[in-house]
């Protein structure tokens, strides 16, 4: 059933009797990277669909396990993809972007390939540009909570109607990251398509009902009607200089580079005032902080600025990817910044 002489196990059209009565029992069964077929009404076109590139996001994979289990057949082929099954499993489940000797796979999707993951990414787009789908979409979870939003890379009717099947939101990126997205790109329509936070049923929902309609609509390059949803463009990363610590708490806590409050979540995709303290920086102030746009260049003074020992922002300012994890925060990103009067 599973052949496995690659670094992606691949599996031929699996049962609804196959793949185990829980999420957690189906990645058991897959043990590790897995490409999965499932056969079409028409079998002459390919949708592709990739998820759980980081192991602590679930929703994806609960969606396509619970699509696979409905035993619908999808209107054309998919080729599904999960990828960090691994990280997914190791206790507590669900917890672990990567594993601690591996790198963060949704970074590894530029070449050289190096190293396993660089192997895995390598293998995949290989497959998919076998495949040629007619898109793609990769499914994640934020690490904190907030509203489901869709990242492109262009801002075009295809790519709104490939966002539109899961959100109203779309975030128009430059940044480059080396992600399946930013590679899959130069092939055929990608979108990443976050969920909302990873422990949120409502994010589950969103995964399950867009997938269903990615599944099930006969045309999903094109828009139904015209978009009245929301476009942010050109977002930048707000950073903590390496070796940096972050803090969630009530008050400033001494020796960390910034304190965030501990309901900071709550910006997401909300405004941030440039009167509002944002957080408490710590003795050496803005200097351990950065903010990179898509050139990765450090403009963090165009964003931020400090006062009294506080952050604020210099104009108001829409944030999003704002997590409380601080693993995340120092080894990725502390949230993304845009510019809130910026079209
Ligand atoms: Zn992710």
């Amino acid at each position: 059933m599973i052949q496995n002489s690659t670094p992606i196990q691949v599996w031929e059209n699996p049962l609804p009797t196959d793949v185990g009565n829980s999420v957690e029992e189906f990645l058991s069964k897959l043990g590790g990277p897995t490409l999965l077929y499932l056969p079409g009404r028409d079998h002459s076109r390919i949708r592709a669909v990739s998820t759980l590139l980081h192991g602590n996001e679930p929703s994806g994979v609960r969606a396509i396990h619970h699509w696979i289990r409905s035993g619908e057949k999808p209107v054309v082929d998919l080729l599904c993809f999960v990828g960090s099954v691994k990280a997914a499993l190791a206790a507590p489940k669900f917890t672990h972007r990567a594993l601690p000797w591996q790198k963060d796979l949704n970074r590894c999707f530029l070449p050289p390939f190096h190293g396993t993951e660089g192997q895995i990414a390598e293998f995949l787009i290989e497959k998919l540009l076998e495949a040629k789908p007619e898109a793609l979409i990769d499914i994640h979870n934020t690490s904190g909570r907030g509203p489901a939003y869709g990242l492109s890379l262009e801002e075009d009717n295809t790519h709104k109607a490939l966002v539109s099947l899961f959100s109203d939101t779309l975030v128009i990126t430059h940044l480059r990251l080396g992600t399946l997205m930013e590679l899959a790109e130069n092939h055929f329509p990608s979108v990443t398509i976050e969920c909302g936070g990873a422990k949120d049923p409502d994010s589950h929902a969103v995964a399950l009902k867009g997938l269903e309609r990615y599944a099930t609509t006969e045309s999903v390059l094109t828009l139904d009607g015209i978009w009245m949803g929301e476009v942010l463009n050109n977002p930048a990363r707000l950073e903590l200089c390496d070796g940096a610590k972050v803090a969630y708490a009530r008050n400033p806590v001494p020796d960390v580079a910034l304190t965030l409050p501990e309901e900071v979540e709550e910006y997401n995709f909300g405004i941030l005032n440039p009167r509002e303290v944002l957080g408490w920086l710590g003795p050496l102030g803005l200097k351990m902080l950065c903010v990179y746009d898509a050139e990765g260049k450090n403009v963090l003074p165009e964003y931020f600025t400090e006062r009294n020992g506080c952050l604020f922002a210099t104009r108001p300012l829409k944030l999003f990817m704002v997590t409380t994890n601080p693993e995340i925060a120092e080894s990725d990103c502390l949230c993304y910044v845009v510019a809130a009067d910026e079209k």
